[in-house]
């Protein structure tokens, strides 16, 4: 069968097939997806959208970059696979790129990365990093309320929702959430037995909520005295999302952590993730102690060194920053905006309670041609690809004020 073919068959269709054979835990999809260029994705009854949300944070680069899909090509046909009982240049190319990229004031023989495949895995292998830390002496880990750091059992444990979480306990022990943002709060918490402390530079999920100005640099100043680890989770908003390669180094200048975590955005839409330490925490998982089978997979890492290449030649990282600015100032105007948050391009767009739920407003943007999500109830978020035009963001932000006008209106009249 041709590709044509596959793909052939109305939304309803796909649909019906979906809810068939697939797991339900994520509620019937929005929309059947076939194609995608660059901003633009296709649905299975030939609509477009503009793509704001790019597989949540993922594809950074935009759908079928060119740089990508050579990258991935070229690697596929040259070494597909070989475990880690081998080793491959695409692997180790992007573990010295990753730590310089994480790590710019750290010398090389100071830093170590360990590649796994998606998010949770990357902060499943932070946790097994802070329990090597200190061992029996350090049981305890210290999270944020609404942070987010994954699904599988580990990262389950360091991720605040209760919703999430309960179903699946006993969860590993020793975590405990203090409240995001609150200094005294970390400070009365911290201890002796503390193996470590992650954070969210600017908390996704949760909203898109920054942390307060000067609680990362706290963070790090309270964890050393108490010799524990900070890993920060970068997985949203790393590799250049916020508008510089890490959202920490925007927020607190000069800080070095111990372990960040990566995936998302790095691969640009092949699945890959990273932990990249420093210190004496880029050695405590001896040999033996982790694993993966596809970490450090030759494709993916060729995809993320396209990535890499990619956001620095065309200058990406500044571009974020400036659209990012400008567009947040746009949006922000709107009225039945409250509020405009986080950085770069991953946005937190506060709607006034009269709008109504956000999951409304995201269905009817979807309908007008706009992908974005409603991560809570009264916010939107937007995270697009790097390579967004000034005339898209304006198309979104003039659809979105027509949407909320019209909201406002109705609920005025109510
Ligand atoms: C998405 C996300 C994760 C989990 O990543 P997956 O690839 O979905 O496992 C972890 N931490 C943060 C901050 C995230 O946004």
């Amino acid at each position: 069968m041709s590709q044509a073919q596959h793909v052939a068959g109305s939304q309803q269709d796909w649909t019906q097939r979906y809810t068939g054979a697939v797991m339900n835990t994520f509620g019937t999809p929005q929309r059947v997806l076939v194609r995608g260029a660059g901003t633009e994705v296709t649905d299975a009854d030939g609509r477009t959208y503009t793509d704001l949300l790019a597989g949540i944070a993922v594809n950074c680069l935009g759908h079928a970059h060119p740089a990508v899909v050579a990258a991935v090509t070229e690697q596929l046909s040259t070494l597909g696979h070989v475990s880690n009982i081998f080793t491959s240049p695409a692997q180790i190319r992007l573990a010295e790129e990753l730590a310089g990229i994480v790590f710019p004031s750290c010398a090389p023989q100071e830093t170590r990365v360990f590649l796994a495949n998606s998010g949770t895995e990357a902060n499943e292998a932070a946790f097994k990093i802070a329990r090597r830390h200190g061992g029996t002496a350090r049981p305890r880990v210290l999270a944020l309320e609404q942070a987010f750091h994954g699904r599988t059992m580990g990262a389950l444990a360091l991720t605040h929702k209760a919703a999430y979480r309960e179903p699946f306990e006993p969860l590993p022990g020793g975590v405990e959430f203090v409240p995001a943002g609150d200094v005294q709060a970390l400070a009365a918490a911290m201890g002796p037995d503390v193996a470590a402390l992650i954070i969210e530079p600017i908390q996704g999920e949760a909203g898109v909520r920054e942390l307060p100005e000067g609680y990362i640099a706290q963070a790090r100043e309270l964890t050393r005295a108490a010799g524990a680890l900070l890993i920060i989770d970068e997985v949203q908003t790393g590799m250049g999302r916020c508008g510089a390669w890490m959202a920490h180094h925007l927020l607190a200048p000069g800080v070095v952590p111990d372990v960040v975590t990566l995936a998302k955005g790095l691969g640009g839409g092949i699945p890959i993730g990273a932990v990249v330490a420093s210190g004496a925490a880029a050695s405590l998982l001896q040999p033996g102690q982790h694993g993966t089978t596809f970490g450090g997979n030759p494709v993916a890492c060729a995809a993320a060194l396209a990535v890499i290449d990619t956001i620095r030649s065309q200058g990406l990282l500044e571009r974020v920053r400036e659209l990012g600015e400008q567009w947040a100032g746009q949006l922000s105007a709107l009225e039945g905006v409250t509020q405009v948050r986080g950085r770069g391009l991953l946005r937190g767009v506060g709607l006034a309670e009269e709008v109504g739920p956000a999951s409304e407003v995201a269905a009817e943007l979807l309908e007008a041609g706009f992908i974005v999500n409603a991560p809570r109830p009264h916010t939107l978020r937007l995270a697009p690809p790097f390579v967004l035009s000034d005339e898209q963001a304006g198309a979104f932000t003039a659809q979105l004020g027509r949407i909320l006008a019209s909201r406002l209106t109705q609920a005025g009249a109510a």
